[in-house]
């Protein structure tokens, strides 16, 4: 389980090196990795973890999904994250192979936050195949 303190509103965060020290830490050689994350206006991507990119990522999720006009605001006024995360998705599951996160050369595991900054948990379930 990762403990992420998140700073600011929306943000993205790579958590690759955690996820790979929780796959060292549990010495499987094969199986899968599922990251998740526990909480319903955050979200879990795999992709580049390039600032450029990061910044268009919460561009699109911005203008995709306005800030306001939504019946869930009358609870407690995020409903916007809760739509932004529902489109990134909340988990990604990835092959371990050799001991090893099976990623490509440009992908990362990134932790989305939307309704930020607070403190989130992120699941890192390893399931050896044997
Ligand atoms: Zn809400």
């Amino acid at each position: 389980m990762l403990i992420i303190e998140t700073s600011k509103c929306c943000e993205v965060l790579d958590i690759t090196p955690q996820a790979k020290a929780a796959i060292f830490a549990s010495k499987t050689v094969s199986g899968i990795c599922v990251v998740s994350t526990r909480h319903t206006t955050t979200g879990i991507l795999v992709n580049e973890s390039e600032g450029g990119l990061i910044d268009d990522i919460q561009s699109i999720m911005s203008s995709i999904v306005p800030d306001d006009g939504y019946s869930h605001d009358l609870i407690d006024n995020n409903a916007h994250a809760h739509l932004k995360a529902m489109l990134i998705g909340s988990s990604s599951t990835l092959p371990i192979m050799n001991g090893e996160l099976m990623l490509g050369t440009w992908q990362s595991v990134l932790f989305v936050e939307f309704d930020g900054p607070k403190t989130r948990t992120v699941d890192v379930s390893i399931v050896p195949d044997k």
